[in-house]
């Protein structure tokens, strides 16, 4: 089905409205006295006075922008398929976590294995999983909303984010390492030196859990995208106690008024960082510094949303 956000979901118009006020909010802080941060109510995007033709411009502007982002997207189902060399990227990315949980182990057990040792080895496994769904929130808001296709390093990534929220279908269609082999490779540059060069047992339990998590992230935001019927039981239960990304709380990142909900491990954060505002807030000190808005300052919610594949689309080819 393909669909505008405002006919298939009743809630995205309302959101639609909600955002178009808070746009026409802004003419009250048009007076010259007015500082933008003591008036800014961790929802309206204030921009300062200097900048208000940028502020009369800015939808147009970002408009443009997305309209020219994520249009690449793959369509061919072949393309979905995982391929030897992303397996053996994904092979060589989670070998080098598992030989930094080895070796961390290994330093603490090198006289014996003590209780406190053991309790700092799950102490710091928790904590790398509490703060990587942090780590994924602050990385997905920045490639959603800043830099283009052209950036360099993550033009790929940004352009395939945009392009997930135009299809977000499918990213449930892709293969599994097809799907986590795009952020395998950078890691690599901080856990290859840690593994390496780096002795302390926690640093070396911390690394590897914590960027094994981040590049799962990519699998938890697949399963989050799946209807309850098509998902393993055990992720289903993960989900429900908030182990992992939920369905319904990830869903919200799709809907407008499309800026919060970025966090993708287990989406504890994501209440913490919306209902203070903390994107809101840095978006406003990136865009005094720098006179650079984030995409999801544009008044435009009413992109077209392929919400479901193409009838029979993959037939004979995505085998999962
Ligand atoms: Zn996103
Ligand atoms: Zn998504």
């Amino acid at each position: 089905m393909t669909s505008t956000p405002e006919s298939s979901q009743p809630s995205a118009a309302d959101g639609t409205a909600a955002k178009r006020e808070r746009q026409y909010s802004l003419d009250e802080f048009d007076d010259p006295n007015v500082d933008p941060m003591s008036s800014y109510d961790g929802t309206t995007c204030v921009i300062t006075d200097e900048l208000e033709v940028d502020r009369r411009t800015l939808g147009t502007t970002l408009r443009e922008q997305i309209k020219t982002m994520g249009g690449e997207q793959l369509m061919d189902p072949h393309a979905f398929v995982s391929t030897d060399e992303q397996r053996r990227q994904c092979a060589m990315l989670f070998g080098s976590c598992a030989l930094l949980v080895v070796k961390g182990l290994g330093e603490f057990g090198a006289d014996g294995f003590e209780a406190w040792e053991a309790a700092a080895a799950l102490a710091t496994a928790a904590l790398a999983y509490w703060t990587s769904d942090l780590g994924t929130g602050i990385f997905h808001w920045s490639v959603d909303n800043y830099g283009s296709k052209d950036t360099p390093l993550l033009g790929k990534v940004i352009d395939a984010f945009q392009g997930h929220h135009k299809y977000p279908w499918t990213i449930t269609k892709r293969q599994w390492a097809n799907n986590i082999h795009t952020t395998c490779v950078a890691p690599l540059v901080f856990t290859t030196p840690t593994l390496l060069l780096n002795d302390r047992p926690t640093d070396l339990i911390f690394v590897g859990v914590f960027t094994a998590l981040i590049v799962l992230s990519q699998q938890f935001h697949a399963w989050s995208h799946m209807k309850k019927s098509e998902l393993p039981s055990a992720v289903l239960a993960a989900q429900d106690i908030g182990l992992l990304v939920g369905r319904r709380d990830h869903g919200q990142h799709h809907k407008a008024p499309f800026e919060g909900h970025y966090c993708i491990v287990s989406g504890y954060w994501n209440p913490i960082l919306d209902d203070s505002g903390f994107f809101r807030k840095l978006e406003q000190m990136i865009f005094k510094a720098t006179g650079v808005a984030p995409r999801c300052w544009s008044d435009d919610l009413n992109f077209i949303v392929q919400e479901d594949a193409p009838e029979g689309w993959g037939k004979g080819i995505i085998t999962k």
